[in-house]
């Protein structure tokens, strides 16, 4: 695997804002970008921020900052109760041009995600559950890598966690309301219904609305989707059965893993 070097001075030390003590990688955030990497190092010039690695649309890997070294890609938000996620995780950046919402990412680009992060997983020993989307964390901010990121397929070779249909739920998850599911998953939930809503782009992405899929603004949208979210999210129907069902597949799978 090549790995193209463009280092950028856009970092700091992976260290505990209050205990000082240093702070090990254990998670995993997937973006995407209209913006080629070129176009991309520019922006990044531009607002001091980075990420550890670009993957162009035909499989180039760009890395702009050393592992060992706390990127700036995360922003304000929160997975499984950890605040500081860009202290804990290595960024990738995944270049696709209807930021994953339209069409799929290419298959040769999908490789080199599938090898550079086969190899972070297996130096780090980073779990399936702390692999996750920049919408994941952030819900109300950020809508990457969409919904045609394939988590189901990466997860058979080994990346992220898919877990299994079934209707076996055991009695303490059954119970929760869907606020509690969201929270034992990993999501924040100051904004429940964002919250249901990434977790529907990562885990059933067939019942994202067709709001959100067939507008010809589609990229206008998620250009300005802070401001756009609080429409979408008021029709956003209450949680069918299989939602919530999938959503107790799910906090099941990641309970076990605390
Ligand atoms: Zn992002």
């Amino acid at each position: 695997m090549t790995i193209i070097q463009n280092p950028l001075p856009y970092f700091n030390q992976r260290i505990d804002k209050i205990s000082q003590k240093p702070i090990k990688i254990d998670m995993i955030v997937v973006h995407c970008s209209l913006y080629t990497a070129h176009e991309m190092i520019d922006i990044f010039k531009g607002q001091e921020l980075s990420a550890h690695y670009i993957i162009e649309a035909n499989g180039d890997i760009i890395q702009l900052v050393d592992e060992k070294n706390r990127a700036w890609h995360a922003g304000i938000g929160s997975w499984r109760s950890i605040n500081d996620i860009n202290a804990h995780s290595i960024g990738i950046e995944l270049v696709h041009p209807t930021l994953g919402h339209l069409s799929p990412y290419p298959e040769i680009q999908l490789n080199s995600f599938r090898k550079l992060t086969k190899q972070i997983i297996n130096k780090y020993r980073i779990q399936p559950h702390h692999i996750f989307a920049h919408s994941d964390m952030a819900p109300t901010r950020r809508y990457d890598p969409g919904r045609f990121f394939p988590w189901k397929n990466l997860a058979k070779d080994g990346i992220g966690s898919w877990p299994a249909d079934t209707n076996i739920i055991p009695d303490d998850i059954k119970h929760l309301s869907v606020k509690k599911l969201l929270e034992e998953i990993g999501y924040p939930t100051d904004n429940e219904k964002a919250a249901l809503y990434a977790f529907l782009r990562h885990f059933m992405p067939e019942e994202i609305p067709d709001r959100e899929v067939s507008d010809k603004d589609q990229i206008d949208f998620l250009w300005h989707y802070e401001e756009n979210l609080p429409k979408v999210l008021e029709k956003l129907p209450m949680p069918s059965e299989s939602i919530i069902n999938r959503l107790q597949q799910v906090a099941r799978t990641y309970k076990k893993k605390h």
